[in-house]
Parts: C-alpha cells; sequence; structure tokens
C-alpha cells in the first residue's frame, strides 16, 4: 500500500486546510498547536501530514520527502520550483504583497526623483523583480521576520511582506504604498509522486477542486 505525505505548516495554512483534508476524507488525529510531533497520523492509515516551516514545504515536496504540499505564493515565488506541480490555486491565507513606508515617508516622491531606497524584505527575490519591473535601483536588505520594525529604527526606508488587514502596518505607523502581488496559497505536487502514485493523489486532487469550484 502506498503511502500519502502532505507537508503541511502550522497556524493559518493548517487551520484553513482542514475543511479541504476533510473534503478527501482525510481527518488528522491530532492537531499540530497541541501535539509535539512532527508526524500526525490521520484517519486514512495511507495518509500521513508532516508538520514543517512554510518556506521549507517546496523543499520537501522537491525532494519526496512530501507528496503533497499546500505553501503560499511568496514562498513558491522564492523558491526555484523545478519538480513542482502546482495544479491548483487553494485560494485560501489570502493576501496581498506590499510595499510598505513609514507614515509622512515620501515614497513616490523618492522614487521620482531616483533616490536608492534601502528596501528590508524577507522576500528578496519577489523585492528584486518588483523594483527592477519599475526601473527602480534599490539596496535589499535579507530579514527573517518583524520587517516592519525595519523602517521605524533606520535600518530600511521601505519594506516588502504581507498585508492582509492592514493592523500590524497601523500600529507600527506604517502606510502600504503600493502592491507587488496579490498572494494566496497553492497545491504543490511531486511530478514523480503523481505518476507513481496517481491512483491515490488524483482523487486527493479533485476533492480540493470541488471545494475551491464551490466558493467562487
Ligand atoms: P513563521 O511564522 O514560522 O516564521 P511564516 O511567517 O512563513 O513562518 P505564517 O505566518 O503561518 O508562517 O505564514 C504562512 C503563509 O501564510 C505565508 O507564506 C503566506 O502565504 C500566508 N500568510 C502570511 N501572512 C498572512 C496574512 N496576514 N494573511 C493571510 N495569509 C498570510
Ligand atoms: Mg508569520
Amino acid at each position: 500500500m502506498s503511502q500519502i505525505t502532505i507537508a503541511l505548516s502550522k497556524g493559518r495554512i493548517f487551520e484553513e486546510t482542514t475543511p479541504l483534508l476533510e473534503a478527501a476524507g482525510i481527518v488528522p488525529l491530532e492537531a499540530p498547536e497541541s501535539s509535539r510531533k512532527l508526524i500526525l497520523p490521520t484517519n486514512r492509515d495511507d495518509v500521513r501530514l508532516i508538520i514543517v516551516r512554510a518556506t521549507d514545504v517546496p523543499t520537501y515536496v522537491q525532494n519526496g520527502a512530501a507528496d503533497l504540499g499546500i505553501a503560499g505564493k511568496d514562498v513558491l515565488y522564492e523558491h526555484d520550483g523545478s519538480g513542482l506541480y502546482q495544479p491548483l490555486d487553494l485560494k485560501i491565507a489570502k493576501c496581498k504583497m506590499m510595499v510598505a513606508v513609514r507614515e509622512g515617508f515620501d515614497y513616490f516622491g523618492s522614487v521620482r526623483s531616483g533616490a536608492r531606497l534601502k528596501v528590508a524584505t524577507k522576500y528578496v527575490k519577489t523585492a528584486r523583480e518588483h523594483f527592477a519591473n519599475k526601473g527602480m535601483h534599490v539596496d535589499l536588505i535579507k530579514l527573517y521576520g518583524s520587517m516592519e520594525l525595519a523602517p521605524l529604527v533606520g535600518l530600511a526606508d521601505a519594506i516588502v511582506d504581507l498585508v492582509s488587514t492592514g493592523g500590524t502596518l497601523r500600529a507600527n505607523h506604517l502606510v502600504a504604498v503600493e502592491d507587488v502581488m496579490p498572494i494566496s496559497s497553492r497545491l504543490v505536487v511531486n511530478q514523480a509522486s503523481l505518476k507513481l502514485k496517481h491512483a491515490k493523489i488524483q482523487p486527493i486532487i479533485d476533492s480540493f477542486a470541488a471545494v475551491v469550484a464551490q466558493q467562487d
């Protein structure tokens, strides 16, 4: 019996994935928030979940350590996608990648004057492409989290980060000035798994697709 391994990250992706899994007849036997286990069994003997960092999901799937995974477009865009099949936008964990600056900072004036901005972000590749497409020269500063802090302490003029309600920006006296791209999470599938375990994987993809289609 072939085993199917699905890579998920804790938090919002796990939560928003639960209804999709249920539609595919997959129910985790433990919650990742309360369990310390990184391999979670499900009601199906042939399906297990592994809990990894959001940014590591593509790596597990690419290498075949997981057959399927769910990852944000932000993560997938930064990651080299070879060997990854992306059949479905799951339309979960929706937000926007945006450029934000301190309140009162004249972003558009700086852009017009050709000033070289310092931009802090976790999304270096995406940010580099965004500013290159606008013909802007920026100095990118790689951070791993709490990007909102960077403009407040003079590390950067701007950040590129994910925004949903804008609450975190407001709390830190930042304002969003530009859209980079809309973000949602996608299903990623190991290409070899899809061939070798097609009979098990295709029905899971189809069940997810049916749930997504209902939402439109
Ligand atoms: P960690 O919190 O462990 O450092 P992370 O920040 O990548 O990792 P999450 O915050 O759970 O983990 O984000 C996981 C994914 O959820 C992101 O890659 C993105 O696609 C999506 N996401 C992040 N922030 C938001 C948000 N505010 N609203 C909706 N979706 C979001
Ligand atoms: Mg986070």
